[in-house]
């Protein structure tokens, strides 16, 4: 497996505005290659990262997408945001800021668990 180096990775962040709660939920709408059950964990564990950084903050992961604030896809190419990824190598990822609360991850890196090959999937959702 080719070998990723994490300074490299492009994380943007589009503009937007706040969110006037401080419980929010979050779904997972598509996943890489992996099993859904492992990277599932690895969100919650990066959630729990998140909340344990902003302890007034509280995130429970929901199954139906619809309702969540926080919506984290893998996709690629263009995916109809105005936000094409690039394919593997730089932009990894990109935000919208609230309320959008959109994740989007680029599906052509090699993603990886628990593992410092690769790009690691909890590095980059933390
Ligand atoms: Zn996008």
């Amino acid at each position: 497996m080719e070998s990723h180096r994490y300074s490299a990775a492009v994380i943007a962040v589009c503009t937007g505005g706040v969110w006037v709660k401080h419980e929010l939920t979050y779904s997972v709408d598509t996943y890489p290659e992996l099993p859904r059950v492992a990277v599932d964990e690895e969100i919650r564990c990066a959630v729990s990262l998140w909340a344990a950084a902003s302890p007034r903050l509280r995130f429970q992961h929901v199954q139906n997408s619809e309702d969540a604030d926080i919506r984290i896809a893998f996709l690629g190419g263009d995916h109809d945001d105005g936000m094409s990824f690039d394919g593997r190598g730089m932009v990894v990822a990109h935000a919208f800021r609230p309320p959008n609360g959109r994740i989007h991850f680029d599906i052509a890196e090699p993603w990886t668990i628990r593992c410092h090959e690769g790009t690691n999937t909890l590095l980059m959702c933390v």
